[in-house]
């Protein structure tokens, strides 16, 4: 059976060893910041070679906990992509910030740096890079224009946990330790994703870490001392003893996608109805979703022609943010061409690390039999 995301293969090649590590948590009795939440988040800090791993709930909490510790005040302006998952600028709305949508690149997905760049105000005070897709946005010039004009970068690696990016002179860092914080969720279709909801925050600085800490946990910074105004927000130990369980396989969940991605890639290539994929030269691509941008002919009709076929695909995303009933306050009209055109011509095909050879022929037949 042909899914977007095959969990249920995946849990069956490595049942016996996610069986123990869920049966351990059970008879530790440790099920909240037990030694598996403890385990992980070293673990993550080592692969991600970041100082700190802050884990909580879920990638939403995770972005509103960081602009909570960036102590980010009602009024001050966050510059997002329109071309993104909700949670994106829906936590800024929550906490009474302004974001402020820009265009995205029609190549990465990923946001337009100069479009970034001309929507910076005096009240500017962060920006929000999503690594979209898998590939992380063009963080060197983001990071210069954020030192320049003294903003906060806030990375949603949601989608993207595993890729590198590499800076013009050679050095190359994972995405979500870039910025001032990274953010990640490991809701269960993500790259690293766990059997329930989590999410984590990274970061190299120890302050940060230390305010993160204490916003995820009641805004306490002894036991029943409130410094701020905080929220609960905890991965919990089950979630936790999967993960590393499965960050152990993350690579070769990464490299078996990009592996898919370029059959895909060598199967549609030739067709002029079809745009592949765009890798950008300095990331590595670790294909969460493998988007297509439709050329020509109806993009609902095709995905409607393979679900006759008992293929899935899927529009990530098919409205821009500032088109969505719950922000049209923050739109003052007008349209963002690359987002309006992305909305109306991206098809999402099947994409995991269980992906055979097999179910990737007949999806291409499914894809290429729509244009015969
Ligand atoms: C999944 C996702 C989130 C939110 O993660 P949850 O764990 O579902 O809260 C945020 N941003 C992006 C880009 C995502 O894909």
């Amino acid at each position: 059976m042909i899914r977007m995301v095959d969990l249920k293969t995946q849990y069956e090649n490595m049942r016996e060893e996610i069986d123990r590590a869920v049966l351990e948590v059970i008879a530790s009795t440790e099920y909240i910041n037990g030694t598996a939440v403890k385990r992980f988040q070293a673990e993550l800090e080592e692969y991600l070679q970041v100082k700190h791993v802050i884990p909580c709930a879920n990638g939403t909490d995770a972005l509103q906990i960081a602009m909570m510790a960036l102590e980010l005040k009602p009024g001050d302006e966050v510059i997002v992509p329109a071309f993104t998952y909700v949670a994106t600028a829906e936590v800024i709305a929550l906490l009474g910030l302004t974001p402020v949508m820009v265009d995205v690149y029609p190549d990465s997905f990923n946001i337009n740096v100069e479009q970034a760049r001309a929507a910076i105000t005096p009240r500017t005070r962060a920006i929000v890079p999503v690594h979209l897709f898998g590939q992380s946005a063009d963080m060197e010039p983001i990071l210069q224009m954020a030192q320049q004009h003294n903003l906060y970068v806030i990375e949603d690696n949601a989608q993207a946990t595993g890729s590198d990016y590499c800076f013009s002179d050679g050095e190359c860092r994972k995405t979500g330790t870039m910025g001032h914080i990274g953010c990640t969720s490991f809701f269960p279709s993500k790259n690293l994703g766990c059997y329930g909801d989590g999410g984590a925050m990274m970061t190299h600085d120890d302050d940060l870490a230390q305010r993160l800490r204490m916003v995820a946990n009641h805004g306490q910074n002894q036991l029943y001392h409130h410094a701020v105004i905080g929220v609960n927000s905890r991965l919990d130990s089950i979630q936790a003893a999967v993960l590393s369980v499965k960050l152990k396989r993350l690579d070769q969940y990464n490299a078996n996608r990009r592996r898919a991605a370029d059959y895909y890639d060598a199967a549609f290539g030739d067709m002029p109805q079809l745009k592949i994929p765009t890798r950008s030269a300095n990331t590595t691509h670790v294909f969460h979703q493998y988007t297509l941008v439709l050329r020509e002919g109806n993009r609902d009709a095709l995905k409607q022609h393979l679900a006759e076929r008992g293929i899935p695909a899927m529009v990530y995303y098919p409205i821009p943010l500032y088109k969505q009933q719950a922000f049209a306050r923050y739109w003052a009209g007008g349209e963002l061409p690359v987002t309006e055109q992305l909305c109306r011509s991206v098809i999402s095909l099947p994409m995991h690390s269980e992906l055979t050879l097999e179910q990737q022929d007949q999806i291409v037949e499914g894809v290429r039999s729509f244009f015969a």
